[in-house]
């Protein structure tokens, strides 16, 4: 116990330790953002810099997130707040939020579900992490312009509820594909590549599914595009076991938590 003890607390200290100071030159940046205003003495290319720095400093913030979330997530007081949730709407705010921030650059995303509503017991959070990070990759590997595409779409089938994201990217070789969900796994490692990333993200995404006792399969040829399909169990928790959903407002963090996660992804 003592051990699990200082664990808790050391995570909780890194935490801490790594994201004030990012928060504060971020902060930083903002300040200066609204005081410097356009204006003779102002050098013209203040504006560049500060977008790069922050720009740099969300691309930290994910990194770090990550970090300390796949260090956490397969221990066993890695928290999950189940609710009964409506999953349908959750993954369609997602992606309509999602839709927007990406509207300058030439790739559709699209929502299509013939399902309206469906309540199960999930942590509305990690369901929001879950699909960021997928949806963030689809628009990373897919190339702007050229009838780019993402479709994200909810279904039933007997006991559970999938969630497909399709993309018309370049796609994944089949000789990767059961590579691609350990940690710090890419495809293209090298510098030079044209894709930023840690190769942490579906490691995570892995972790969260399984902690909803679901299950996340990968079709995809390469050229082509790619599918992720998240299967997750229909049930619903008890009002007792159940986190007050109150403690949660789903969507007010949402816009702040796209822009990390979509840091990586040049030209947005
Ligand atoms: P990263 O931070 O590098 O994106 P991930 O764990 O999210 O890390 O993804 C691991 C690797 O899987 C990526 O670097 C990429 O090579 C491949 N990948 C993931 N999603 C896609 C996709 N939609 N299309 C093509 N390749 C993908």
């Amino acid at each position: 116990m003592e051990y699990e003890n200082i664990r808790k607390e050391f995570f909780s200290n890194i935490s801490h330790e790594l994201r004030t100071p990012i928060n504060v030159i971020l902060s930083a940046i903002q300040l200066i953002e609204v005081t410097n205003i356009p204006g003779k003495s102002q050098n013209k290319f203040v504006g560049k810099y500060l977008d790069t720095m922050k720009r740099n400093c969300y691309r930290l913030m994910r990194t770090f997130n990550n970090i300390i979330e796949v260090t956490k997530v397969d221990t066993d007081y890695y928290d999950i707040n189940f609710q009964n949730i409506d999953i349908v709407d959750i993954v369609r705010e997602v992606t309509e939020e999602v839709e927007e921030y990406i509207k300058d650059i030439e790739v559709k995303v699209i929502f299509n579900s013939k399902l309206k509503e469906k309540i199960i017991a999930a942590d509305p959070e990690k369901i929001e992490n879950i699909i960021l990070n997928i949806l963030s990759n689809a628009v990373k590997f897919t190339k702007s312009g050229g009838g780019g595409k993402i479709i994200v779409n909810v279904f039933e089938k007997e006991e559970s509820i999938f969630i497909s994201i399709e993309d018309t990217g370049i796609g994944i070789p089949e000789d990767k594909l059961d590579m691609i969900f350990e940690k710090f796994t890419q495809v293209n490692k090298s510098l030079t590549r044209n894709h930023e990333g840690s190769g942490m993200g579906l490691a995570l995404v892995k972790s969260l599914v399984d902690k909803h006792n679901g299950r996340i399969t990968v079709k995809s040829s390469l050229g082509v595009g790619s599918e992720f399909i998240i299967e997750l169990p229909i049930r619903n928790i008890s009002d007792e076991v159940a986190v007050e959903a109150i403690n949660y407002n789903t969507y007010s963090n949402l816009y702040e938590k796209i822009k990390i996660e979509f840091s990586d992804i040049y030209g947005i």
